[in-house]
């Protein structure tokens, strides 16, 4: 029912009790004046009493007239006060209409809220009082009464003399709309608390659509994957995103009004913490990483961002913060710097680490007018590795080198594999040289042990070149140059040693490019010659044959080593044309011997590389050169290394198997480095081994050195092959391998490698019985 008619339905109800009151006063007036005037009338009363009762009966009409007037006059009057009380309300309803806003009264006393509002404007209730745990409970929005209740506290504390909010509140129709309101105290009692608060409230301007747009924003903070926090300024939480629920492991009713410091880890600085409160409290801002700790205990890294928060009056009311867990992401960026400065099998650092550093210690040699080295190191034959037992093996080969290099330098961060079986190491404060021949005696002691791989045992070595700053190089560029050339000079003089840069070996540009440039044209211009080892059969004392060593006298580089150039040959494809050289010439040779009874029946013993081997015309080239020569096919012996035979296994086998039909014979040259298993050579056409001479040299030193030598010719008996030893220089040895039954042996002990005519010479005197010379006599080359 409306207000209006229940108005003028009282309205009528006042007028007809009105009606029935002065209608009975005035039946009561007629009566009485009746009664009177009958009374007055009776003859038997005196005149003086007569006058005196029609005096009564007269006051008496117009007391009740009178009466009746003054009740028709109050009525009048109540009437005209509803009136106007309707009139003022229809105004303040109308003036509420023209403002869109509603009236609150909140009594404190009696813990109520009052609205009056014009209905049709806000939709709210027009008028009603509700309890505070109703108004709590059924129309403030749940996730802005937090807000509403520290405001009003803040008002009634004192703490703010304004309050102004903007909430959602629900309406008639059950929907939650915005709602601003402002009020402040009106009413204080006796002792000065407050117990009045009254104001004003209005829908928030364009309403609905800020409505939708919160709804919104809401709706993405609950969605965000960052956790997104509302603080108190003395950082209490006020609200919380189920991100931070997921992220930090606290519930939003757990966390509520709890000091933020729960958050705290102590894997951070503690004096970070109060740094950011205090830079927050002065600046209203703060951004940056901090260890946080999970509610479960476990600490992880935040990236943070907080601002402060403005109320109406511009005064900070809330810390807004952000906040994401980056440990992962950092980790992953850390993983990444890792793998772009570290070698990812041997986990050393890398070139462009190692450069970086290089590049820092120069810096702080220069500034304390200290020495620097560079150590270069590259491993001996690391290739054959390789190629005959694969790249997996290799790999944990690189691994095992990388380990015993860093446990000899001492220092992780001044080893670094450069690439490929390349190592450096920098001594950053050099005092003097023999601190840096000590380090590389080390370092070529380490690798004194062989390296375990799988079930087998390997003897790697390294060749290292050492540059020094200042004195060779001012620059990361210098001396890496200077120690690569160290590292060659070391090759050519033999490999496992250390050499020191000379600026005399190596003038001008790589070495190596000087040998490349002046080896293609080293057969043109004839600098190429064979020289030729004997070699003795160790049971009848016979020299049976001789091994064709190439020698290379380069005009511009003077006598080069074959093993400085032959791996140069190798790498440019030179050794083609080299090989082929060698074959023709060393069987030429052959045949001119073939010539002299004298030394009719040697063998000749030809080395070749693997490039020649896996050349598909090789068995013809061999077959055309032994023909147009004359030579019987019997008398030449291919030395092939075993890396050879294994880098390609079905290759090696047929190439194998197409010589040893030609009736060539096939050697395993420096057998046991290559690292053939037993059931490998027995699928080989192979003639003999020829074991390396560190097995032979090793024969020299104490315990059982010569075991491993004497298991090979053991094994290579048990498959039928000859067994010769190479780099035999001491009567020791002589005697070891005479008991073990090897069969042939070569080395300085019988005769170094001849020129030509020496050859000859020797093979005329010795050819049919070899003797050593007297005990004293045979200090021999080393
Ligand atoms: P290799 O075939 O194992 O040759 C044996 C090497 O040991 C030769 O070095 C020889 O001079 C050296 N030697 C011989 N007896 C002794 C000794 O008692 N003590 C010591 N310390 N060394 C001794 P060289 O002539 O410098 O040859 C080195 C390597 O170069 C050869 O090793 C071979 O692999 C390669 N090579 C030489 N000539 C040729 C060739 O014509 N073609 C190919 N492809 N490689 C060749
Ligand atoms: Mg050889
Ligand atoms: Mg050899």
């Amino acid at each position: 029912m409306g207000r209006q008619s229940e108005a003028s339905q009282r309205q009528s109800n006042d007028g007809s009790g009105q009606g029935v009151i002065d209608s009975a006063l005035v039946v009561t007036a007629v009566g009485a004046v009746l009664v009177l005037s009958g009374v007055a009338l009776h003859q038997e009363l005196g005149d003086s009493l007569r006058w005196a009762l029609l005096l009564a009966g007269a006051a008496l009409v117009l007391g009740l007239l009178y009466l009746a007037w003054r009740v028709r006059w109050k009525a009048i009057e109540a009437r005209q006060l509803a009136e106007d009380l309707r009139q003022t309300r229809a105004r303040l309803s109308a003036s509420l209409w023209g403002s869109g806003e509603g009236l609150w009264i909140w009594d404190l006393q009696r813990r109520e809220l009052q609205s009056i509002a014009a209905s049709d404007v806000t939709n709210t209730r027009i008028a009603f009082t509700v309890s505070e745990q109703e108004w709590r409970d059924r129309i403030v929005h749940p996730e802005d009464f937090a807000l509403i209740r520290e405001a009003l506290a803040a008002l009634v504390d004192g703490r703010d003399e304004i309050y102004d909010r903007e909430y959602r509140a629900r309406n008639t129709e059950g929907e939650w709309v915005w709602i601003r309101a402002r009020g402040r105290i009106t009413e204080w009692d006796e002792q000065g608390l407050p117990i009045e608060v009254a104001g004003t409230y209005r829908l928030c301007g364009d309403a609905r659509e800020r409505a939708e747009q919160r709804r919104i924003s809401v709706e993405i903070v609950r969605l965000m994957s960052e956790a997104v926090t509302v603080t108190t300024p003395d950082f209490r939480f006020v609200q919380v995103n189920p991100a931070f629920t997921r992220i930090t492991g606290y519930a939003a009713d757990e966390i509520l009004g709890t000091d933020a410091v729960v958050l705290n880890s102590p894997r951070q600085e503690p004096g970070r913490f109060a740094a950011m409160r205090e830079a927050l409290l002065r600046s209203g801002e703060w951004r940056g990483e901090m260890w946080q700790r999970h509610r479960d205990g476990r600490d992880f890294l935040a990236a943070l961002e907080i601002r402060e928060v403005l109320d109406g009056q511009g005064r900070r009311s809330h810390f807004l913060a952000v906040l994401e867990d980056v440990t992962e992401r950092r980790r992953a960026e850390q993983t990444l710097r890792y793998l772009a400065s570290h070698d990812m099998l041997t986990g050393l650092p890398n070139r462009s680490l190692m450069v970086q550093r290089l590049q820092q210690w120069l810096l702080q040699s220069r500034r304390r007018g200290t020495q620097l080295a560079l150590l270069f190191l590259d491993l001996d034959r690391f290739k054959h590795v390789n190629d005959s037992l694969g790249h997996a093996a290799g790999d944990e080969l690189l691994r095992q080198v990388a380990r015993r290099i860093s446990d000899t330098v001492g220092h992780r961060d001044r080893t670094a594999r450069l690439g490929g079986d390349e190592f450096t190491v920098v001594l950053p404060d050099v005092y003097g040289l023999d601190q840096v021949q000590h380090l590389a005696d080390a370092l070529i002691d380490a690798f004194a042990a062989p390296i375990q791989l799988e079930a087998q045992e390997f003897m790697i070595s390294p060749s290292i070149g050492i540059a020094l700053f200042p004195e060779h190089a001012g620059s990361v560029e210098g001396l890496l140059k200077c120690a690569d050339e160290a590292m060659y000079q070391a090759k050519r003089r033999g490999r496992n040693i250390a050499q020191i840069y000379s600026p005399e070996l190596a003038s001008g540009s790589s070495q190596r490019t000087q040998i490349e440039s002046a080896l293609r044209r080293a057969l043109d211009q004839d600098e190429l010659r064979l020289v030729y080892q004997p070699k003795l059969d160790v049971a009848s004392r016979r020299i049976t044959g001789v091994e064709a060593l190439l020698r290379w006298h380069s005009e511009r580089l003077g006598e080069v080593p074959p093993d400085a150039f032959i791996p140069v040959a190798e790498d440019t494809g030179l050794i083609l044309p080299i090989g082929e050289w060698v074959l023709r010439q060393g069987l030429a040779q052959l045949a001119r011997w073939q010539q002299d009874p004298a030394l009719a029946g040697l063998h000749m013993a030809i080395n070749v590389s693997a490039a020649q081997v896996h050349r598909g015309d090789f068995t013809a080239m061999v077959q055309s050169l032994l023909s147009s020569q004359g030579v019987p096919p019997e008398q030449l012996e291919l030395e092939i290394t075993e890396s050879v035979l294994m880098s390609d296994p079905l290759q090696g086998s047929l190439v194998g198997g197409d010589l040893r039909r030609l009736g060539v014979r096939i050697c395993i040259d420096d057998f046991g480095t290559g690292y053939s298993s037993l059931s490998y050579l027995q699928r080989l056409s192979i003639d003999r081994l020829k074991i390396d001479q560190s097995f032979v040299q090793a024969i020299d030193g104490a315990g059982d050195g010569g075991v491993l030598a004497s298991t090979m010719i053991l094994m290579a008996h048990s498959l039928g092959l000859s067994v010769v030893a190479e780099g035999v220089c001491s009567r020791e040895q002589w005697h070891y391998l005479l008991n073990e039954h090897c069969d042939e042996i070569q080395g300085y002990l019988v005769s170094p490698p001849l020129e030509v005519a020496e050859c000859e010479a020797f093979l005329r005197a010795h050819r049919q019985g070899f003797e050593l010379a007297p005990e004293e006599s045979a200090e021999l080359i080393a």
